[in-house]
């Protein structure tokens, strides 16, 4: 059996952003019992796990918070939070994305200029949340701007800007804010469905791009797995195969990769 790796892999310029972010706090902070995260700092829980044991707690809410450092993760957050950490006068460090802020600038712009705005993505997730509240809720109006969560596949979002292209409006622009590496990693993982005949995707099961992944490959038929780490694998997944391609997401660590891979090699005595 062929394995092969998706030439890029690792974090992406974003999570190892934000990751050095925190490390720099937490080592340069002289209160090192109250430094926080507002939602994960990336979603990957065993690198999350790996920054608590180092001080940094991840917190859902600040209400419980009388002072210390708060880090706003890699999806960013909304302007009601960034508003309550002001209030509170703790210290607020934001590690969002620069690609995550410049769709909060597109949205910021769009608002001020009176367009409706439609956010194509989940609407659990923190990015979007944090993308409606500086949307608004604006309902009437026939000027729609339509943009996209950042790790969004193009597809879905084609699909939705075609929904929208069939309602009343006088004007409709649409903004591509889908990120570099989520559309490279996307196209990476459609060359390998070509050739191999099952996937594994590591990455967190939090991760709304390494879903993204997961998903692309169940759509294509494959077997397909997504995996946080190697102890997930099972050695029946291989059975019969002739060339399993490896995917990760943007928060997964390379190291992570790797030991996957050997895994796999393992199991199947290559
Ligand atoms: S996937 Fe893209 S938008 Fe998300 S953190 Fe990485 S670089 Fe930023």
């Amino acid at each position: 059996m062929r394995i092969k790796i998706a030439s890029h892999s690792g974090f992406c310029f974003g999570v190892k952003r934000a990751i050095n972010i925190a490390e720099k706090t937490l080592k340069e902070s002289k209160d090192s019992n109250n430094i926080y995260s507002l939602g994960s700092i990336i979603h990957n829980p065993q690198v999350v796990e790996g920054l608590s044991k180092k001080g940094l707690k991840v917190i859902k809410d600040i209400t419980n918070i009388k002072k210390g450092v708060v880090i706003i993760s890699s999806h960013g957050t909304t302007i009601e939070a960034i508003k309550k950490i002001r209030d509170k006068q703790l210290d607020l460090i934001d590690a969002t994305c620069p690609f995550v802020k410049s769709a909060h600038n597109i949205v910021k712009d769009l608002k001020a200029s009176g367009y409706r705005i439609v956010i194509i993505g989940d609407k659990k997730h923190p990015e979007v949340k944090a993308l409606l509240s500086l949307a608004g809720r604006k309902t009437k109006g026939n000027k729609i701007a339509v943009i996209s969560q950042t790790t969004q596949s193009k597809n879905n979002y084609l699909k939705g800007v075609a929904r929208l292209l069939k309602k009343d409006f006088n004007e409709l622009r649409i903004f591509n804010t889908i990120c570099n590496d989520t559309a490279h990693r996307q196209a990476l993982t459609r060359e390998l469905l070509k050739e191999c005949d099952v996937m594994v995707i590591v990455g967190g099961k939090n991760s709304a791009n390494t879903r993204r992944l997961w998903h692309i490959c169940k759509e294509s038929g494959v077997d397909s797995y997504h995996i946080e780490t190697d102890v997930e694998l099972k050695k029946e997944y291989f059975s019969g195969k002739r060339c399993v391609g490896v995917v990760s997401g943007a928060s997964t660590p390379d190291a992570m990769v790797q030991s996957v891979v050997k895994k796999i090699k393992r199991k199947r005595g290559i």
